[in-house]
């Protein structure tokens, strides 16, 4: 059986970048909080404990403490708030998503209803809509366009998730354009999440089964399956090695690997060695 692993398996980018800062900061000896968890994976979180920092769910006494940020971003009052509680801030906020918050900023201050298409609750698209004076509209799903609110929209500026899916993306785009007079679409769909996209529509159709490894609670994780899914209809999703059951494979020749942004790269190897000594 042969093992074929999506060369964008893994941790993308920013992770890798915030977790390298974390990491870092945390050898500085100073008290660190972080609001939340680093990245959507169980393990990575627990690594981060380990060496000291605390998730936090609110705002605290910030005096002789860093306060984190994460990859998402956060809202401009958050940075506030937290200077006024003390705090010192070290960003972690990958430079991709800072460069969403800049084009939204630049796009109202030039007059432009900004529209985000993302998930509502995202860290995210909530630190993108923190950036911003106005409300902006969020649109997740091409079923849920608010198409009178969007008609009186005379222009707007369109700003993505970093981890959307391009194809929902597109369909959502093509309403927008259609009901606005003056419409920006800035693709902001980050580089690693669109070779992880191009992957993921070419491996389940070149493998039997199909391996897809995140934390139940990465967002990207579940997009790659979704997609793999809809192509293949022996796609799993798992955490670890013991989610793996070995009828999965019966027949297969080919095993495509792939894993979300926040996996680390031993949870993917460890599986890669549990399949080939199933299959020995
Ligand atoms: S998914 Fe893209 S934007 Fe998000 S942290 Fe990774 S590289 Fe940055």
């Amino acid at each position: 059986m042969q093992i074929n692993v999506a060369q964008s398996a893994g941790f993308c980018f920013g992770v890798k970048r915030a977790l390298g800062i974390a990491l870092k900061t945390a050898r500085s000896g100073i008290a660190i909080e972080m609001l939340g968890d680093i990245v959507h994976n169980e393990d990575v979180v627990r690594e981060v404990t380990k060496v000291g920092i605390k998730k936090i769910k609110r705002l605290g006494e910030g005096t002789n403490k860093i306060l984190l940020i994460r990859a998402h971003g956060v809202p401009q009052k958050t940075l506030k708030e937290a200077r006024k509680r003390g705090y010192t801030i070290i960003d972690a906020t990958c430079p991709m998503v800072k460069e969403i918050h800049e084009i939204a900023k630049g796009a109202e201050q030039n007059g432009y209803k900004v529209i985000i298409i993302g998930d509502h609750k995202h860290d995210e698209v909530r630190g993108i809509i923190g950036q911003l004076k106005n409300k902006a509209v969020v649109i997740e799903d091409v079923k849920d366009i608010p198409l009178k609110k969007v008609k009186n929209i005379k222009k707007a500026a369109v700003v993505v998730q970093s981890t959307q899916n391009i194809e929902e993306v597109t369909k959502i785009a093509n309403v927008l354009k259609r009901a606005i007079g003056e419409l920006k679409f800035f693709n902001t769909i980050c580089q690693p999440t669109q070779t992880k996209q191009r992957e993921i529509k070419g491996m389940p159709l070149e493998n039997d089964v199909m391996i897809i490894i995140g934390s139940k609670t990465s967002a990207n994780t579940k997009r790659l399956y979704q997609i793999s899914k809809s192509l293949n209809k022996k796609s799993y999703w798992v955490k670890s090695k013991k989610d793996i059951r070995g009828e999965w494979f019966k027949g297969a020749h080919r095993v495509g690997i792939t894993a979300g942004a926040s996996t680390p790269d031993i949870a993917t190897k460890t599986i890669i060695e549990h399949i080939k000594k199933m299959n020995r």
